[in-house]
């Protein structure tokens, strides 16, 4: 097959009239489609339950973006042996027929790119600009990911040896246990979905109970306008801790792919690692997992980029990225010059119902994470000094969970708003005395995801390259962003198995090879 070299899916140009007028209409459309009722999808079947949940728009929860059917055991487990009986075929379809369906996913996708965002921006509250990246994630993973199988489907080289001919080809593992978040709900669900179905897995796919829509138009795309054989995809929704932990225990699971919170990533990885009654293997597990992600800044640095990028890092989709600046790092000499800059440009941000373009900040997700940040700021009072923000953010007339950007300073390295993922628009602002003292600091948590440094010093950078202990580590620039193909992504520690998603590693977390020597 010859395709096209990947090359990263371009983000929108919103100040085009033309772009702007064609993601109005796309947020119409989803308006219009809101408040039906979903199936789940097991073995090619619609499946409608009475017991439904609704998906609410977070910027104002009395709209209901869809019902999906509120999922148990029995559903999960359905879908278990619907994939289980479908990987017999699906093994057997060759690698490139296999590509073939992500670059036809790919190009669907691109032209429903608005109404997938439009979707997001109604289904988890992200800005026009986020949603439109989070589509494009989605894309490029179809993209890189057909790309990469077709590396991987021939068989690979070996050294000869006189008198056998010798052969290693990779083969998938059997049903994959999808396990999504809602914070990228299309750019992780899709693309975990993607590796696991070009790798010749079958896939039970259940994405966060926040965003089962963003979950649906995914499988619409595979199961129905790619006709994708029956029970090769399964979808269902319902709560992670019945339906979820219920695809994780059964004996025909073959691996998990997660991403998630550090608690839920260690529940599967317990759940995981039990073998069942009845069942043949070890089940892999590929978790990905949360963050405390800092941004050093050293005396050399560029304060203008420095404020720049710790902003948009921490701020950036309310700081619902694994990757959010939480911890801003600065040294004694350029503290104070710094934070002033910081708090000058978070004053700037806008905040209100991302449906409209002028607000650059949504809200969060749901009550959970409202209740969960506001303790945060008021756990932030006792461990630090409030210099902006730390109430909600009411904008008229919707009530939506929106809380101010909020910037506590001189907080200790230890302090608990220093440690634990907060998940919400909260930035820990650390004096170190030196460059040394701040990396150390950088380094002092029990994750290890992204991180950044601003400087000039070739010398120190260089350390930081060796030191700074994170999977996904950036040089004057922010700490978020990281692009498919160009800077994969995944984190050390507790952030996770570091799968590295969209590098050229991924796929074989979801292969096994097998090697086959005859004598000649
Ligand atoms: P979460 O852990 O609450 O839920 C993730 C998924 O797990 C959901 O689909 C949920 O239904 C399911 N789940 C819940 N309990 C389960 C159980 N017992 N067994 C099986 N599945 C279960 O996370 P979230 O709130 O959806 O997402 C936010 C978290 O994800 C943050 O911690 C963030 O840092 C992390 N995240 C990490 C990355 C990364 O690449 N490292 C990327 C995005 C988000």
């Amino acid at each position: 097959m010859t395709v096209p070299p990947f090359r990263n899916e371009p983000f929108t140009d919103f100040s085009d009239p033309g772009e702007r007028r064609a993601f109005e209409r796309a947020l119409e459309k989803v308006r219009a489609a809101m408040g039906q009722r979903y199936p789940a999808v097991i073995g090619g079947e619609l499946i409608y339950l009475d017991d439904v949940f609704p998906s609410v728009n977070p910027a104002n929860p009395s709209e209901v973006i869809g019902y999906f059917p509120n999922g148990d055991a029995d559903l999960a487990a359905r879908a278990v042996e619907a994939a289980y009986e479908a990987f017999d075929f699906w093994k057997r379809v060759p690698y490139d027929v296999r590509a073939r369906y992500l670059f036809k996913a790919a190009a669907i996708i691109r032209r429903r790119k608005h109404e997938f965002s439009a979707a997001m921006v109604l289904e988890v509250g992200k800005n026009w600009a986020e949603a439109d990246a989070d589509t494009a994630e989605l894309i490029d993973a179809l993209e890189y990911y057909g790309r990469q199988m077709l590396r991987y489907g021939p068989p690979q080289p070996l050294v000869p040896f006189p008198g056998r001919e010798v052969e290693q080809r990779y083969i998938p593992l059997g049903v994959g246990a999808v396990i999504s978040p809602w914070n990228f709900p299309a750019a992780i669900a899709g693309a975990m979905t993607a590796a696991t179905l070009v790798t010749g897995n079958t896939a039970v796919f259940k994405p966060a109970e926040q965003a089962p829509y963003l979950g649906w138009l995914i499988t619409e795309v595979f199961c129905e306008d790619l006709k994708l054989p029956p029970g090769v995809l399964n979808f269902v929704t319902g709560p992670g801790h019945i339906v979820g932990e219920a695809m994780v225990l059964h004996p025909k699971t073959r691996f998990i792919a997660f991403t998630g919170s550090k608690e839920v990533g260690i529940r599967i990885y317990e759940n995981a690692a039990k073998v069942q009654p009845g069942q043949k293997w070890l089940k892999r597990a590929i978790l990905e997992m949360g963050g405390k992600d800092a941004i050093l800044v050293d005396e050399t640095a560029d304060l203008d980029a420095a404020a720049e990028g710790i902003v948009v890092s921490a701020f950036g989709f309310q700081g619902q990225k694994c990757s959010a600046c939480s911890r801003a790092i600065i040294v004694e000499e350029v503290y104070d010059p710094l934070v002033e800059r910081i708090v000058e440009r978070t004053r700037q941000i806008t905040v209100g119902p991302p449906e409209d373009p002028n607000n650059w900040m949504g809200p969060l997700i749901d009550q959970e994470a409202y209740d969960k940040v506001m303790t945060y700021i008021e756990i932030g009072h006792e461990e630090g000094r409030l210099i902006l923000g730390g109430k909600p953010y009411q904008p008229n007339p919707t009530s939506g969970y929106f809380v101010e950007p909020t910037i506590f300073l001189d907080v200790d390295p230890h302090a608990r708003i220093a440690q634990e993922e907060i998940f919400g628009p909260v930035l820990a602002v650390i004096r170190a005395k030196d460059f040394e003292e701040g990396l150390a600091i950088a380094n002092a948590t029990e994750y290890g995801l992204t991180g950044a440094v601003y400087s000039r010093d070739r010398l120190r950078l260089e350390k930081a390259r060796e030191e700074f202990h994170v999977g996904n580590l950036y040089f004057n620039r922010k700490c978020t962003g990281a692009l498919i193909g160009v800077e994969p992504f995944g984190g050390f520690n507790m952030s996770g198995t570091d799968s590295k998603a969209g590098g050229p590693d991924y796929l074989l977390l979801f292969l096994q090879a097998k090697v086959i020597s005859e004598a000649l």
